[in-house]
């Protein structure tokens, strides 16, 4: 291909993306739609700059006004998290996890997290599965840990605590990570972190998807509840850049942390990818509590009218949900390939998932019998209970009545025209998904 076609071509399919969106009803749990102040900051001169080091010690000249920026990143996420100490140069949640294997575990040593099948992340997975298979995640294939499993009670959607305990006495873990992909109530850190301090181990949270709720007081928190460290993604129900980060109280486990960044893991650290997440902390700071309430009532209403249109939810003894995330069955109903297949072509954007009890089952994770849903997004575009409920018929037509999913976009596309800006900023002018052209 010609390059000016390639070019242009590039520019037609990001035209086409933003136009898509614009016209869908955005429900992936780990995604989030940014403020027009969050994207200006990404896109400033930040965005062609090194600043390898420390703030105040970097290893390069030009770093005056970064130094500054980084600080009040800084200083929001201390604040924000209540934590002494705060690390925002980890470009992803999974480096800000890889910070925290290199900072307190050698290759060869036990790390003890929930498996991808209950939940657990790839980047807390081991190299092997216990069939020997190789799944590759990253603790084992990266940092060489040997990664065991805590216990996982599927009723309860949730870490069983005396199952776990016992496996703790038999594997000795030097590193508990607390944390999921798939999160519906708040963990038992509190019942299991004692323990794991008494045989010396350190006790991570993983915050990736709950950071924002954290942040507003509106889950668990981690901190005060025995966690030492806790790592984040910036970009899930905390409306930030994608990026990372680490937080805690501790001070000399803090130094390794600080090492293991740089030079452990970092050169560049995306000076612009701070400044827009500084930008997102101050707006969570101010609208983060209404923010985190909305999405966690809306999550409790889509699950409740997905359950009255007759959906399988899970979590029904607990209320179905107490994060942003609705989980439902559809193994039963065409499989969750399907359904997600199905709700694309209506314009409703989800994705499929491992149940608990998938593999017992003997599905497999390329067509696994869930679909999990993050009510972050819808709210973050101003949507309430009452819309959860159209949502929820939505999905009636396409996945239980079978209309045909074309039919099911024009109306979706239609209730998408009332909902065009992001909410919960200081200034929220421009229309969630407008493409903003800068060639000239
Ligand atoms: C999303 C996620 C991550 C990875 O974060 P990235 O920012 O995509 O690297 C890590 N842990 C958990 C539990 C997650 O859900």
């Amino acid at each position: 291909m010609d390059p000016r076609e390639s070019y242009d071509r590039v520019f037609e399919l990001l035209r086409e993306h933003h136009s898509w969106f614009d016209s869908s009803i955005p429900l992936i749990a780990s995604e989030n739609v940014t403020s027009p102040a969050v994207r200006e900051a990404l896109i400033s001169d930040f965005e062609h700059r090194y600043a390898e080091g420390w703030v105040g010690e970097r290893v390069y000249a030009g770093c005056r006004y970064i130094d500054e920026v980084e600080r009040v990143a800084m200083d929001l996420a201390k604040d924000l998290f209540r934590a002494d100490h705060a690390d925002v140069r980890p470009i992803s949640g999974v480096v800000a996890n890889l910070a925290v294997y290199t900072a307190f575990t050698k290759p060869g040593d036990v790390m003890m997290a929930l498996p991808i099948t209950k939940g657990g992340h790839i980047s807390a997975g081991p190299l092997y599965g216990s069939k020997g298979n190789r799944i590759g995640g990253t603790a084992g294939a990266v940092h060489g840990l040997d990664v065991k499993y805590m216990a996982f009670d599927d009723e309860e959607f949730n870490i069983d605590v005396d199952r776990t305990l016992k496996r703790m006495e038999k594997y000795r873990p030097k590193l508990l990570m607390f944390g999921a992909s798939e999160i519906l109530f708040p963990q038992p850190v509190r019942e299991i972190a004692d323990e794991a301090h008494a045989m010396g181990a350190v006790v991570n949270y993983d915050a990736a998807h709950v950071a924002g709720l954290i942040a507003a007081g509106r889950f668990q928190d981690p901190l005060r509840e025995g966690a030492d460290t806790m790592t984040a993604s910036t970009h899930k129900t905390l409306p930030g850049p994608q990026h990372g980060m680490v937080l805690t109280n501790d001070g000399e486990k803090f130094e390794l942390i600080k090492q293991a960044c740089f030079p452990g893991l970092l050169s560049n650290h995306h000076p612009n990818a701070v400044a827009a997440l500084a930008v997102a902390l101050a707006e969570l700071k101010a609208f983060g509590r209404d923010y985190a309430d909305q999405i966690i009532r809306n999550a409790k209403a889509l699950a409740e009218a997905l359950y009255n249109a007759g959906f399988k939810v899970l979590g029904e003894r607990r209320g179905f949900t107490e994060s942003h995330q609705v989980i439902f069955d559809v193994a039963d109903i065409g499989g969750g390939m399907w359904a997600e297949k199905a709700l694309e072509e209506a314009n409703i954007i989800v994705n499929r998932n491992l149940l608990p009890y998938d593999i017992k089952r003997g599905r497999h994770f390329r067509d696994p019998g869930g679909i999990r849903l993050g009510t972050l997004e819808v709210t973050r575009l101003g949507m309430r209970e009452s819309e959860m409920e159209e949502i929820a018929s939505f999905f009636k037509r396409v996945l239980l009545d079978r209309e045909e999913p074309s039919r099911v976009a024009a109306d979706v596309r239609e209730f998408r025209r009332r909902f065009r800006h992001v909410h919960y900023c200081f200034d929220c002018p421009a229309e969630a998904y407008a493409y903003r052209r800068l060639r000239g």
